[in-house]
């Protein structure tokens, strides 16, 4: 498709051209719905440009269930290195007649007279009836500003922004941040032989197996990730939750911050400031690594209740012992033998090139799964949009079929974001819930 842009107009445009983008371009197909997806980049582009060579998925393949592309290869069980994830979804292009226009950002969002939109690009302004933002979750590296008063012969990175050990100067390392990436990070230098310093947070844990089986699998079962977010009593504390740490390198482990630290890596409570050359802890790592494991352990009560009630044959299995602990927690750290510093610290959004009074106080679009209050815009792809999957390979399907469903039936009534819509188009041949589910079993 040729880039140049304007005055083209689309009856849906999506911005986006990750997981989530792709998925929504694939049901709109379907639907027989006219649309383009701009992606600034190339599908697959924040894996491959934003995460670590080892890195790793922490879900299953057979988690991967993209519309139309379940995972099909050899090791369901298993986790998908980096490379093969950007294959994944390059593949998943190729599988379908994606619409996809590549090396295009969009700049602007505006509503437009008379109803619809206009969406300016780095290519041109297009114009479209609805808008589908997929922008991604983990949009803006964030770090805090405590790293203004790192010695400027330290260097400093962010989670998206580590490689690899060698990359690093020769010396020990500070990781800020025990979510996904701070722990798997930490775990990629130790075993490289790096000395390590680790300002552990408040992030949870959950063991990888238990009585014989992915943990992700009996959750699976206990229908944890089909839970929509309206049956939580505080919907905006869940979405912020931390997400609960594991790896699955080399096929699938815990990761016991105690047994790291039994093996000589240093670990702090939370950073709380860097001055004088000394970086200074909170005295919270007792309870932050007690806190861990409570959560790991409770998930493990949950799924001893489930075996317990559908009477499921399952091997017993001894619970955690910790292999360390912290005695007196140390209060700061000398700078001096430290080269590096790797702030795992998580991710913001960016929107304000959303120009629609669709966001909260805090910037985060007011939706009902992914539906805005402004007709034709909506969502994709965030976190717990709707189930814990959707910002994740497991629920954007669902997600998606939703959106599209939504969108083809907006046209359907009639009245598509104030413009009348001629009747008789494609969308009547929207495939049934038979459809959806026969493409949800695992291959
Ligand atoms: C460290 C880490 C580990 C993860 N591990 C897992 C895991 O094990 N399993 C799992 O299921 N999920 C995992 N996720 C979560 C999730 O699957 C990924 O974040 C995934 O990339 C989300 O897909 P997406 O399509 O919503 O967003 P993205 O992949 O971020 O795609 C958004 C796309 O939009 C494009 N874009 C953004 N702004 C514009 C614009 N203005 N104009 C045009 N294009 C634009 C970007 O270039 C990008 O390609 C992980 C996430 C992180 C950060």
């Amino acid at each position: 498709m040729s880039t140049d842009l304007d005055g083209v107009h689309r009856t849906v445009v999506v911005v986006g051209g990750g997981q989530a983008g792709l998925s929504t371009s694939y049901c709109l197909n379907l639907a027989g719905i006219d649309h383009v997806v701009l992606e600034r980049d190339r599908p697959g582009g924040e894996w491959r440009n934003r995460r670590w060579d080892s890195f790793c998925l922490v879900t299953p393949n057979w988690q991967c269930q993209l519309p139309g592309f379940p995972y099909r290869g050899s090791d369901p069980d298993g986790f998908m290195v980096r490379d093969e994830i950007v294959r994944y979804l390059e593949d998943y292009v190729k599988s379908f007649d994606c619409p996809l226009v590549e090396g295009v950002t969009a700049v602007r969002l505006r509503r437009r007279e008379g109803g619809g939109f206009r969406v300016s690009t780095t290519h041109g302004e297009l114009t479209a009836d609805h808008v589908v933002l997929a922008t991604g979750p983990y949009q803006v590296p964030l770090k805090p500003r405590i790293a203004e008063r790192v010695p400027a012969d330290v260097v400093q990175l962010h989670s998206s922004e580590y490689r690899n050990p060698d990359a690093l100067p020769p010396g020990e390392v500070l990781v800020v941040g025990t979510g996904q990436s701070g722990c798997q990070i930490a775990e990629d230098l130790h075993l490289a032989g790096r000395q390590v310093h680790l300002a552990v947070g408040s992030a949870p844990r959950v063991a990888r197996s238990y009585r014989g089986r992915d943990v992700v699998a009996w959750l699976e079962d206990m229908g944890y990730y089909r839970r929509g977010i309206d049956e939580f009593e505080d919907a905006d504390a869940v979405r912020l939750r931390a997400n609960h740490y594991v790896t699955g390198r080399e096929g699938g482990r815990d990761i016991d911050l105690r047994a790291f630290a039994r093996d000589g890596m240093r670990l702090y409570g939370r950073l709380t400031d860097i001055r004088d050359g000394l970086a200074r802890f909170a005295p919270d790592l007792t309870k932050n690594l007690d806190h861990a494991d409570a959560v790991s352990e409770g998930i493990k009560d949950s799924i001893d209740a489930h075996i317990l009630a559908r009477g499921v044959d399952a091997p017993a299995e001894a619970r955690y012992v910790p292999v360390w602990t912290p005695g007196t927690e140390p209060s700061e750290v000398d700078l001096s033998g430290i080269t590096s510093v790797v702030w795992s610290t998580g991710f913001g959004r960016d929107h304000r090139w959303i120009d629609v009074p669709v966001f909260d106080g805090r910037g985060y679009p007011t939706h009902e799964r992914g539906v805005t209050s402004c007709p034709g815009l909506y969502f994709i792809g965030l976190p717990w949009q709707h189930t814990w999957g959707s910002g994740r390979f497991c629920g954007v399907a669902d997600d998606a079929r939703h959106l599209v469903s939504h969108i083809a039936s907006e046209r359907r009534s009639g009245i598509a974001n104030g413009v009348p819509w001629i009747a008789g188009t494609p969308e009547d041949t929207f495939p049934s819930d038979e459809y959806w589910t026969a493409t949800r079993t695992v291959a």
